[in-house]
């Protein structure tokens, strides 16, 4: 087994906040003998005009296709997408999907339909609404993995990290634990895979999205299939916190991890007795 066997959430330079080459963050993933590699451009639906999505779609694709060839026989390569905000365009939504036959679709919501992001939300003013904006995150996701057409739920818990930090009200997460159920629940019941994302190990305090708490919770409530990823977005961050995650993974009762080709899961074991 690989010591880092898969990392499916990375960024390349076609992606808004990103700008390495596909080809570099490739190498990255070779160098540490990363067993599974995806690329996972943004395709931002509300706002795919602006981010010329179209054109960055088409450079991602293509370019981690040859990416694939290369490495063929040595290191699994996905063609991935990081679809965000899928239920805001349904229609441009399909058509994107139906256009390019990526391995892998990671579903997100970074910002919840007619609302402001939460990564620029005023924490300060008296008249934000706390418990209202992260509810129609929940419903917003909800309503997304009830659609169903991705793979894997990205960075659940997302906005909570801007919340945590910048709002100055009495905060309590755990008071949000049954909309975390319902979500895990739901991914559960679908058959459909959650991201154990591991950008967060790279800041102070670290913490991982989900919390490793909703993690066990999937797998208590009978889910399958948990991926993993860094969110890479720059060659040095490849793989990192993986090692930690598949710890997790484990501890949370998972023998396997997921990830998919051609849209089918495919599964890697993780049982110790297999390294
Ligand atoms: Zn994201
Ligand atoms: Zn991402």
């Amino acid at each position: 087994m690989n010591l880092i066997p898969m990392d499916i959430h990375a960024h390349s330079q076609h992606s808004m906040d990103g700008e390495h080459p596909v080809a570099d963050m490739c190498a990255a993933a070779a160098k540490l003998g990363i067993g599974v590699f995806a690329i996972t451009d943004h395709c931002e639906i509300n706002d795919f005009e602006r981010l010329d999505t179209a054109a960055t779609l088409a450079s991602s694709f293509k370019d981690t296709e040859k990416a694939k060839a290369l490495y063929a026989g040595k290191m699994e390569i996905l063609t991935g997408l990081e679809l965000g905000q899928p239920l805001h365009d349904m229609a441009r939504t399909q058509s994107v999907l139906s256009q390019y036959a990526f391995d892998f679709i990671l579903g997100s919501v970074h910002i919840v339909k007619d609302r402001e992001d939460f990564y620029c939300m005023d924490y300060d003013s008296d008249a934000l609404n706390i418990e209202f904006e992260l509810e129609a995150y929940f419903n917003e996701l909800l309503e997304t993995i009830r659609w169903g057409g991705f793979d894997s739920a990205a960075h659940l818990s997302y906005p909570f990290r801007y919340v945590q930090r910048h709002y100055k009200r009495p905060f309590k997460i755990s008071h949000w634990d049954d909309h975390f159920e319902a979500v895990v629940q739901l991914l559960a019941e679908k058959g459909m895979a959650l991201e154990l994302n591991t950008s967060g190990l790279r800041d102070t305090p670290p913490y991982t999205m989900p919390d490793v708490r909703w993690i066990r919770r999937y797998r208590e409530l009978g889910g399958e299939s948990l991926t993993i990823g860094s969110d890479a977005h720059v060659p040095q961050a490849v793989g990192a916190g993986i090692r930690q995650a598949v710890q997790m993974a484990r501890q949370s009762g998972f023998d396997y991890l997921c990830y998919y080709k051609a849209r089918k899961p495919h599964y890697l074991s993780i049982k110790e007795s297999s390294s």
